[in-house]
């Protein structure tokens, strides 16, 4: 019988503390060893994430980056169930548990959010997604802190001190992992960037050079201050595209998020490049439903996409030619297609057409570019929940497939989003 009874006393006793605790830190630090050797950061934040519900045992989780330049922290990566339409939803510092956390520097759990002035409500807006409680904690690294983990709805009973110890030694160990691979990223670019500055840098070298010369016609002269203007163009071009694509990738853009109506943006877009069309002696065929509703979306970012989709369209097509856009909804999407009977791009290209600076080799010398513009679409595109995909031909020609979710309709309701800045990928 005594045996019994100091059975039972042990296992209470051992109840207090957790019997399953070493088993949450042998865990932990299975996971942390699996986040230290991502070096994507996309892949890690959404592993963090991943890590953090798992070890908090709750619903969900996610994580917001503090944007100094805004005073705003951004969701940048969360769980499955609230990753649908939460994708960088700018979260104001002073109005928030993330913010509070943030401010304050220190852990906060609140069991029951709906009790609390500070929860900032347009993310279960935004998500459909239903918060009961929250256990958040900043992200330290050093010398700052650079923003918030957050898990939401534990899963039995309330969280605990033993979670919040685990999340914070999650979000110290994730701190220094994140700004490592911020900077790794960070390198590769400049890296790649400078690598390819060099052929315009060169042809300008040389240009310069000649001009220098005393014996030069004339005719010559300004034939190398035409190529000059063009090599420095191309630069420009360039550097812009390389800055922004860098943004995307390191997760310093900033999207908004607004009601976009494709049909009238694709319009607007064909206006620019009429001219360019006509010269070429390119003709559109244009069929837009009109009766699409709006998409949420970042306008200035979607129309650059199709600026690109649609020059490039006129740039590998032969004079004569013509491109047919077509405006569909579809059953979860809209579909934008755009196709041209231009040179098409051989199958072994396909593969790599949106990676960053790649150009069918040996053949688009004559057509200005960078290879950036479609590794940029990609992205936003991505950005936006789509897809962007391509069908082609050597010289039947190509079309380019984007898709959007079209499953918007609860979000146009939210009135206070037009003009935040949302989403940084
Ligand atoms: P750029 O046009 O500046 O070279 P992009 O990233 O926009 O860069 O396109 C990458 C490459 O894809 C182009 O260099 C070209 O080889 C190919 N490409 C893009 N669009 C088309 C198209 N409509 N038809 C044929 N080839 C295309």
């Amino acid at each position: 019988m005594s045996d019994i009874k100091t059975h039972d006393g042990i296992s209470e006793a051992n109840a207090d503390v957790n019997p399953n605790i070493v088993d949450r830190y042998a865990r932990l630090l299975e996971l942390s060893t699996d986040l230290a050797a991502i070096l994507d950061i996309d892949i890690l934040l959404h592993e963090i994430v991943e890590a953090a519900r798992e070890l908090t045992e709750c619903e969900a989780a996610s994580l917001l980056i503090y944007d100094p330049e805004d005073n705003h922290l951004y969701f940048q990566a969360a769980t499955d169930l609230l990753a649908e339409g939460l994708g960088g939803t700018a979260v104001p510092t002073d109005n928030s548990i993330a913010g509070w956390i943030f401010i304050h520097n220190e852990p906060l759990l609140v069991d029951d959010v709906l009790q609390d002035p500070r929860f900032f409500r347009e993310v279960d807006v935004l998500t459909r997604f239903q918060t009961q409680s929250i256990l958040g904690v900043p992200m330290r690294t050093k010398d700052k802190t650079i923003g918030v983990i957050e898990s939401i709805n534990k899963e039995h009973g309330k969280f605990s001190q033993e979670d919040q110890k685990l999340l914070e030694t999650l979000a110290a160990q994730s701190a220094i992992y994140i700004e490592n691979t911020a900077l790794f990223q960070q390198n590769d670019i400049v890296a790649e960037m400078v690598h390819e500055l060099r052929t315009p840098l060169t042809a300008l070298t040389a240009v310069a050079n000649l001009l220098q010369r005393q014996d030069l016609p004339e005719q010559q002269r300004l034939s190398l201050a035409q190529t000059l203007h063009v090599e420095v163009n191309r630069l420009n071009g360039m550097t812009t595209d390389f800055l922004e694509l860098s943004r995307l990738e390191t997760g310093r853009s900033r999207f908004y998020r607004e009601p976009v109506h494709l049909g009238g943006l694709i319009e607007e877009c064909l206006q620019i490049i009429k001219a360019q069309a006509e010269e070429e002696a390119i003709l559109f065929d244009v069929h837009l439903d009109r009766s699409i509703p709006p998409v949420q979306g970042d306008r200035n970012r979607l129309k650059q996409v199709l600026l690109n989709l649609l020059t490039n369209a006129i740039k590998y097509t032969n004079p004569g030619g013509k491109i047919t856009i077509r405006l569909k909804q579809k059953t979860k999407s809209i579909l934008l297609t755009i196709e041209d009977n231009g040179r098409g791009i051989p199958e072994e290209s396909l593969p790599f057409i949106f990676d960053k600076f790649y150009r069918v080799p040996q053949r688009e010398g004559d057509a200005p570019g960078t290879g950036l513009g479609l590794a940029i679409a990609k992205r936003i595109v991505e950005s936006h929940g789509g897809t962007i995909s391509v069908e082609s031909q050597v010289d039947q020609g190509s079309t380019f497939f984007l898709r959007l979710p079209s499953d918007f309709g609860h979000r146009l309701e939210t009135k206070p989003l037009k003009g935040h800045p949302l989403l940084p990928n």
